[in-house]
């Protein structure tokens, strides 16, 4: 089955696109869930069929991931947003330090909520480069007494990712994963807490998706409030209170789609070469486009790059938009222009704006 309504090139970077497959099959079910008469947005939380939506979203992430048994997988609200201040409240002990990789606008965000509840040290920072790079493994400086190191895998504004993870022995990694996670295969066990929120890669927005080691729940403070404590959703299967049901039922769809995709392997490879078209035009474009981040730290989610010239930067963009790309300005904190090339946007549509680039520089140079 295919849809016949026309479909936009969108380079949106978050919410951002889905998976057609996934809208589609949501379309059927949205006014008959297994023969229920009504959707997944109209039943109980404690029904039976929303039990197996849930119960079974958590094991297709764990299995997509091969999650080792010392791992819960938790569906929490509140966004990325909200971990940035539910780590720290959790982990951030009195008189204890946790530690901040600095790669652009997110983990500055999530320093600041830290700093409401200990102390703080930045663990490397690649501001002083305009955030085009991240910080080699042996740059990075913690202590074995921190409560945390925090990093941000994928710099959704600069359009930096992280290529391999810091050893960071007894001292938990934390990772926000919000623009990347599900693209490429990732060995958890590296991980104490693992984030993010859902609408770049997981579905719509409204769910967070948490995974943890369960020594750390031992471990977390007590005196936090009730919703604000990873033990609470962990403790009752992320079904404390009404989790965003709609939300994880998607999540579980786009989860079947990704395994329809060949896994993590499979997502990966497509990503490389949806990314591959496009840094190929900016790379041989002799200077005509320009990347923002260095080769080696370049994101396969978030492409960022200018237009030499200033002027024919906001012409690129008009023409883009009246050619039907949509979402490709840069973040307004740092403008230019950026692809988000993620999951569920189809080579189609990278080919299509690999074309315009390229029939856009012949144009004007
Ligand atoms: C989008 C994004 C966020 C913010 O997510 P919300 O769900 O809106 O709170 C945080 N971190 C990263 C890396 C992101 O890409």
């Amino acid at each position: 089955m295919n849809s016949t309504i026309t479909r936009a090139f969108n380079f949106n970077a978050g919410p951002s696109a889905l998976p057609l497959e996934v809208l589609e099959k949501a379309q059927q079910e949205l006014i008959n869930y297994n023969n229920a008469g009504m959707s997944i947005m109209e039943m109980s939380h404690r029904s039976k069929d929303y039990d197996e939506v849930h119960n079974e979203a958590i094991a297709r992430l764990k299995a997509l991931y091969a999650i080792p048994d010392n791992y819960e997988v938790l569906f929490l609200q509140g966004g990325a947003s909200l971990q940035f201040t539910m780590v720290p409240m959790n982990f951030l002990k009195e008189g204890q330090r946790a530690s901040y990789v600095l790669t652009g606008s997110w983990s500055e965000k999530a320093l600041k909520e830290a700093l409401l509840f200990g102390k703080t040290a930045e663990a490397a920072s690649s501001k002083e480069n305009k955030y085009r790079n991240i910080p080699t493994l042996n740059e990075i400086q913690f202590d074995q007494t921190d409560a945390y190191v925090h990093i941000t895998s994928n710099n959704t504004i600069y359009g930096t990712q992280w290529k391999e993870f810091p050893h960071t022995g007894e001292v938990p990694l934390v990772a926000d994963m919000s623009s990347d996670i599900l693209s490429k295969p990732v060995d958890i066990s590296k991980f104490g807490l693992i984030y993010a929120g859902a609408q770049k890669n997981l579905g719509p927005s409204g769910v967070t998706v948490v995974i943890i080691r369960k020594d750390l729940l031992e471990k977390a403070n007590k005196n936090i409030p009730t919703m604000l404590k990873y033990t609470t959703h962990a403790d009752s299967n992320s079904l404390y209170n009404t989790p965003p049901t709609f939300g994880i039922y998607m999540l579980g769809e786009v989860l079947k789609w990704v395994e329809a995709q060949g896994g993590l392997e499979g997502i990966e490879k497509n990503n490389e070469a949806k990314a591959k078209l496009i840094y190929d035009v900016i790379d041989q474009s002799n200077g005509f486009y320009k990347g923002h981040a260095e080769l080696s730290s370049r994101s396969l989610m978030n492409i960022t790059f200018r237009v030499a010239d200033e002027e024919l930067e906001k012409q690129f963009l008009v023409e883009a938009k009246e050619a039907g790309f949509v979402g490709l300005n840069g973040h307004r904190s740092v403008g230019g222009c950026r692809a988000s090339t993620y999951n569920a946007v189809p080579v189609e549509a990278c080919q299509a704006l690999t074309n315009f680039m390229i029939e856009f520089q012949k144009k004007h140079q």
